[in-house]
Parts: C-alpha cells; sequence; structure tokens
C-alpha cells in the first residue's frame, strides 16, 4: 500500500494500527522462517509503539513498520551489526535515524541480517550462528549485501513499510539491485552516523530502501540533517527531495560510464541497463559516454585498503569486555580477548582485521593507506570534473545477475571484492547514489546506478521520478 495513504487511514484512525501491527509482525515471523531476512524480530518494541500511536496518531511516518540493519542501534533491541561477538548486546539509545523514524510515529519491526560488520556484497558471510538471507525471486540465490535482509524484507513485504540500510562501499545499492527495490546511499555526512557500529569512518553512510522512490524520497528528508552528536555530520539544508520528483528533466544531461559495461559485465545486465537509459531519454534526458579511469583501474584496491585499515582498528573494541560475548576469565587478558575473538569472529572479519592491520603497521602505513587515500583524492577529482558538465553519471549497480550460492562458494576472496567495482567509486568519492530496478532478466531482477555530486541528492529525485511515472 502507498506509504502516504496509509499514514492518513492510521491518522484518520481508518485503521487499527495495533491490530495492523500484529499482522505485519505475524507476516514477519512467517517471511522470516522462509527467508531469513531478520536477525531479530522487535515484537514487544513494535507493539508498545503502535498502542502509542494509537492514542495519538501522529508523525509522517505514524504506523509504518520499519526494519532496520542490525548494525544500527535500537534501544533495548538485541543489535550484533551481524556479529556473534555481539551477542546479547542490547543498545541504551537508539542511532540518530532510528530516533528521527521513531519521532515521526515509526514503528520498528526488528533488525535485518547482513554480513558481519557489512564484510560481503551477498550477504552470506554472516556472523557464526546467523542465517543467511534467500533471494525473494529464487531462494538458491544470494540477496546481495551487506543489507540483504533490508533488501529482501522490502522486495516481499505486502504492508506498509521502509528499511533502513547502511553502506561501506555499495552495501545499500547493491541488495537493492539484487532484491529489486531502490536503495539510496546519500553524500557521506548528510546523514548522522551516531548509533551505527562502524565498518570504516571514512566511508558509511546511512539510507533507505524502499519499494518506491517517493518513499525514499520522504525518508531520506526525515533522517538528513546536523547532529551536535556527530561531528562529521552536514551543517547544510536538507532539500524537500519529494518535490524533485515530480521536476521536468528535459534538456538534462547524464553521462554514461563507458568503462562498466563490456567485458566482465553480463550482457543481459548491460541490455537492461540501456534500457533504463533510454526511458531517460524518451522524458528528455540527453547523454554521452564518459570515462573514469582512475575508478576503473584504483577503485577496489584503494576501496579495500582503506576499508579493511580503518575496520581493523574499530573492531579492536570487541574484546569479550564491554559489549555482547563474554567469556570466563581464566586466563591473562591478551589470552582473553584472543579466546574471545577467536571463538565470535568469522572468518572474512579476521581476514579483514589481518589485512587492514598489516597496512596501517609502522612502516607500511604511508605505503598503503596514506597511498590509497592520496588516490582517493585523486578519485573525488575525476568525479567532480563530470559534475561540471553531468547532473549525474549512471551504469549498471551490479556486473552480474544475483549469483546463486553455489557459483558464490567457488569465488577466491578477491573475486568477491571486484563485484564491488561498480559501487566503490561513488562510495569512494562520497557522492549520492540510487539503485532503480529496470526490469528483469529470466525472473531475476537488474539495477541501474545513478550518481551525482556531493549533497545533489535532489537530481537523483529527480532523475528517479521519471521511473515511477
Ligand atoms: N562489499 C563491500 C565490502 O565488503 C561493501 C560493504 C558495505 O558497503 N558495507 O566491503
Amino acid at each position: 500500500m502507498d506509504i502516504n495513504e496509509f499514514v492518513k487511514q492510521v491518522k484518520n484512525k481508518e485503521i487499527d494500527i495495533v491490530e495492523h501491527t500484529k499482522q505485519v509482525l505475524a507476516k514477519c515471523k512467517k517471511i522470516n522462517d522462509e527467508y531469513h531476512y531478520f536477525n531479530e524480530i522487535s515484537s514487544e518494541l513494535a507493539l508498545s509503539q503502535a498502542q502509542n500511536l494509537k492514542k495519538n496518531p501522529v508523525g509522517r511516518l505514524a504506523g509504518v513498520a520499519v526494519s532496520v540493519k542490525d548494525c544500527l542501534c535500537v534501544k533495548g533491541v538485541q543489535s550484533r551489526g551481524g556479529s556473534a561477538v555481539l551477542n546479547g548486546y542490547k543498545p541504551v539509545f537508539n542511532a540518530t535515524a532510528v530516533q528521527k523514524l521513531i519521532d515521526e510515529g515509526a514503528i520498528i519491526i526488528g533488525k535485518t541480517a547482513q554480513d558481519e560488520f557489512g564484510f560481503g556484497s551477498f550477504s552470506t558471510n554472516v556472523g557464526n550462528g546467523l542465517d543467511i538471507p534467500l533471494n525473494p525471486f529464487d531462494k538458491t540465490r544470494a540477496c546481495g549485501g551487506s543489507s540483504g535482509g533490508s533488501g529482501g524484507i522490502t522486495q516481499v513485504a505486502d504492508f506498509a513499510h521502509v528499511s533502513l540500510g547502511e553502506s561501506t562501499g555499495g552495501s545499500i545499492v547493491a541488495p537493492a539491485s539484487f532484491c529489486g527495490v531502490v536503495g539510496f546511499c546519500p553524500t557521506y555526512g548528510r546523514v548522522s552516523r551516531y548509533g551505527l557500529m562502524d565498518y570504516a569512518n571514512s566511508l558509511d553512510k546511512i539510507g533507505a530502501m524502499t519499494k518506491k522512490i517517493s518513499d525514499t524520497a520522504l525518508v531520506q528528508e526525515l533522517i538528513s540533517g546536523y547532529d551536535n552528536k556527530e561531528s562529521t555530520t552536514l551543517n547544510s539544508p536538507v532539500d524537500k527531495y519529494s518535490d524533485w520528483l515530480s521536476q521536468d528533466v528535459k534538456g538534462q544531461r547524464i553521462g554514461i560510464i563507458k568503462e562498466c559495461f563490456g567485458e566482465g559485465v553480463d550482457e543481459q545486465v548491460s541490455k537492461h541497463v540501456w534500457n533504463g537509459i533510454k526511458k531517460l531519454e524518451d522524458a528528455g534526458v540527453k547523454y554521452d559516454e564518459v570515462s573514469l579511469p582512475l575508478v576503473k583501474k584504483y577503485g577496489v584496491e584503494t576501496y579495500y585498503l582503506i576499508a579493511m585499515s580503518e575496520t581493523s582498528t574499530n573492531l579492536a573494541k570487541y574484546c569479550g569486555m564491554r559489549y555482547g560475548a563474554h567469556d570466563k576469565l581464566k586466563e591473562g587478558f591478551n589470552d582473553y580477548f584472543s579466546k574471545v575473538r577467536s571463538k565470535n569472529f568469522g572468518k572474512e572479519a579476521k581476514r579483514r582485521i589481518i589485512i587492514g592491520t598489516f597496512a596501517r603497521m609502522a612502516g607500511f602505513r604511508d605505503a598503503y593507506y596514506m597511498k590509497a587515500m592520496a588516490v582517493r583524492t585523486k578519485i573525488i577529482n575525476e568525479y567532480k570534473s563530470h559534475f561540471k558538465k553531468y547532473k549525474a553519471l549512471v551504469s549498471p549497480t551490479m556486473p552480474i545477475l544475483p549469483p546463486t550460492f553455489k557459483e558464490i562458494e567457488k569465488l577466491t576472496p578477491l573475486q568477491n571484492y571486484m563485484m564491488d567495482i561498480m559501487t566503490v567509486g561513488s562510495n569512494l568519492a562520497g557522492m549520492p547514489h540510487v539503485n532503480i530496478n529496470v526490469g528483469k532478466s529470466n525472473g531475476l531482477p537488474v539495477g541501474m546506478l545513478m550518481t551525482a555530486d556531493h549533497l545533489k541528492e535532489r537530481r537523483l529525485f529527480q532523475l528517479g521520478g521519471v521511473f515511477e511515472k
């Protein structure tokens, strides 16, 4: 159901929000048994929010069910970032983005499945003891990652629902593409990261995943803005994104990233993305081919050096003392930390701790981390040079259709990392980007990626609006 229409009915008390929420929770439990989209369903919280709302139905999201990626803190609800190392951790506060939605009457229904701390592109690197979410169109295939649970539940929910995802290097748009929904990643600093379990601080962003771009526009409007609890948030006004959905696009110029088509990209993916571009063209948009050679040549390497370096320090706090998993302290502290970490971190988390720590070591830091940061600046400039002429740059979101779990098993770590070739560029540059579904091939969704300049989110809503008309 259309969210605005639903909210209106809740406010007019045409919908009994408590009964509705009970039904939503029952549906989620059923969906979860089949598809594993939730690490936690927060029934108690949802029902108490519904009861409060019944008395006083206010807010722009009154009664809307919101699922939240597991790495965002929800007060009193087990929040693990998809990791066993945080088993039992219940935050004592809400992440700012979560709080802002609650303040608008949202009902938090649960924490969605993800790759452990965001380490992956398929949501197959889940923490020890957690389930892998299954693609809504074919259960033998992946949802994409790392916000896979958010993508899946957004596709299958037949009730008013939106999800909050998180992206470091593509984790919102990748699952949005594989699950056939809208996924939006804002400019770095546009949405407060307060209450987000850091993956890599200089890259992490929070954004909406929804069925329709108009719902995304609403959620982004609500969660964006300065936060005095988070020093990297930007203190500039937030555009009224919803107003941009219906703005004429005639005469606007976009750039098609030529390196993102051809070798290594599934033909069906290219074909459908070109259909999407044609749709924009029919609405009056002009396009040229553009080139981003630095992103193609150095994007994945630069991204993984920065992401792993930063995450290896961020994960140091999970040592069995302060948060989550604990054990009996029988030995010295170092042995105790090793015991807890060895037992509770998954394989990919350990790989990233080792590589990231190596890249930051005295003697290597300048050669790897600092060099990657310098290349990143060049990549930002490469994007910026195109935004003098173009409103947005377009490419496929993922180079392939959603793969089967069997196919994923055969990939080496490096082949896994290469899946992010389309998405790491805009993430390294901290630029806003959106996934729009542009059709299906053999029943599997194909996503198109549009990237805009810093703080030009409105351009993405303007162009994205074409697909909702
Ligand atoms: N696939 C990328 C990685 O594994 C991106 C993950 C993310 O954006 N959280 O790092």
